[in-house]
């Protein structure tokens, strides 16, 4: 039987509380097959709790498989939270660790102790955000909805931060900052200890005007920190995820080999070697829309149509493609490619109404940092583009973006870490 379970811990080491209530579960008899990114809530608290409980959570999502019975699962599960010194009588008190069913295959149960799915799934973003990331288009029995629509439907949004790190001597605000493994570390280390959940490399630059690279060329450049970077992430309990920003399908091949989870392809999944290692592979892959790669500001939408209906009619001539190859729809998370053939309006356009790409059904990542739309709107400098970024992805968050793609994640984590205190509880 396949089912889900939520973790979540508010109360001391909460990464490692997780970490061990995971390397618990196969001797309990609950094999785990995929762990979610770790997202980051507020705690529900009842009224009139002592402000020392309001503590943030730790969550995620778990999808395991096992052949006991759901009472039997409690019971391992009630073990595991006892073994963690989770005083089971302080209802709503923090604890190091809770596990929760939520799902048990399709099927419903409700016993005396038992209820699933977990009557909370609907409401709560902090359950459905972590399985969004594990599958999308999971249905909840009873519901008749898909998690990606709940979660959707819900007025707290938990976006997943991806911190862009070019290993590139000549991306357009950050080349040549980090070419050295040494640099790489310290910037990734900044990255998870802030609780980044996926690591975006790029090692070929797409700004207007940059210098195309062989895939040999890009590989040359990203395998040495690449295999050094999986080998880090591989001591490092619930690590990120390690996205790859190329439009080499073999670069992306030999990536996902050696242990990358994403491709970020600015190809927009469109070659037939891209669409081919994509077929062959069960990773997660960003289609973003562009015109032109690299960028040429030369070359956008045309002005006098509605931008957002482009890139609609773009989607659907894909997602037959995408078919014809056999690629799960679940898998492709959309990017509309700010600043890729898309002038300074038509960008803002874009940003304004991303709330209407949620009808395709596809996971909507944007990556406006520090973008040329805004150069009439500030100076050059990155410490002025980065706030122009980080107000955007405040607003990106209240349109529900599933995944936002910054320049300095850590800022973005400490400001949504107060927007999102902000947000009504329910
Ligand atoms: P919530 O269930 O609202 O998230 P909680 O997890 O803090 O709150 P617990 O103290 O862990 O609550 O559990 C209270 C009781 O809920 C458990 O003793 C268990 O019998 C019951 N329960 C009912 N349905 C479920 C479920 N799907 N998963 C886990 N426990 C459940
Ligand atoms: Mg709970
Ligand atoms: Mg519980």
């Amino acid at each position: 039987m396949t089912l889900y379970l939520g973790v979540g811990s508010n109360l001391g080491d909460r990464r490692a509380h997780i970490a061990r209530a995971l390397e618990a579960l196969p001797a309990a008899g609950i094999d785990v097959v995929a762990v979610s990114p770790l997202v980051e809530t507020p705690a529900l608290l009842p009224e009139g709790a002592p402000p020392e409980w309001n503590r943030p959570f730790l969550n995620a999502a778990i999808r395991c498989r096992t052949s006991l019975g759901p009472e039997a699962a409690l019971d391992r599960l009630k073990a595991i939270e006892a073994e963690a010194g989770r005083d089971a009588s302080a209802r709503w008190a923090p604890r190091p660790i809770d596990l929760d069913i939520l799902l048990w295959g399709d099927e419903r149960v409700r016993t005396e102790r038992l209820t699933v799915p977990h009557p909370g799934i609907a409401e709560r973003s902090f359950v459905l955000t972590p399985l969004v990331a594990l599958d999308p288009t999971l249905v909840v029995p009873g519901l008749g909805k898909t998690v990606l629509e709940l979660s959707r439907a819900l007025a707290r949004p938990i976006p997943l931060w991806m911190g862009i790190v070019n290993v590139t001597p000549d991306s357009f605000s950050d080349g040549g900052e980090a070419t050295t493994w040494d640099a790489v570390e310290r910037k990734v280390d900044a990255m998870i200890e802030a609780g980044v959940q996926i690591l975006d490399i790029g090692a070929e630059s797409t700004r207007p005007g940059a210098t195309p690279l062989s895939s040999d060329e890009e590989w040359a450049r990203l395998a040495p920190i690449l295999e050094r970077l999986v080998d880090k992430l591989a001591k490092v309990p619930l690590a990120p995820r390690i996205s790859i920003d190329t439009y080499h399908a073999d670069v992306a091949r030999r990536a996902l080999d050696l242990g990358a989870a994403i491709i970020n392809d600015v190809g927009g999944l469109t070659s037939p070697a891209m669409l081919e290692v994509a077929a062959a592979s069960d990773a997660d892959f960003v289609a973003m829309h562009s015109l032109t790669i690299p960028a040429d500001r030369a070359v956008t939408l045309p002005p006098d149509r509605d931008p957002v209906d482009e890139l609609l009619r773009w989607l659907d001539e894909r997602r037959e493609t995408w078919r014809a190859a056999g690629i799960e729809e679940k898998r492709i998370v959309f990017d509309p490619g700010i600043g890729f053939g898309k002038n300074p309006l038509q960008s803002l356009e874009i940003l304004r109404n991303v709330r209407r790409f949620h009808g395709t059904g596809f996971r909507v990542l944007i990556g406006h940092s520090r973008k040329s739309f805004m150069s009439g709107l500030t100076r050059q400098d990155v410490a002025e583009r980065d706030l122009f970024t980080l107000g955007a992805s405040l607003q990106l968050c209240a349109q529900g973006v599933e995944v936002i793609r910054v320049h300095d994640p850590v800022a973005h984590i400490g400001a949504y870490r107060g927007w999102a205190h902000l947000l009504p509880m329910r």
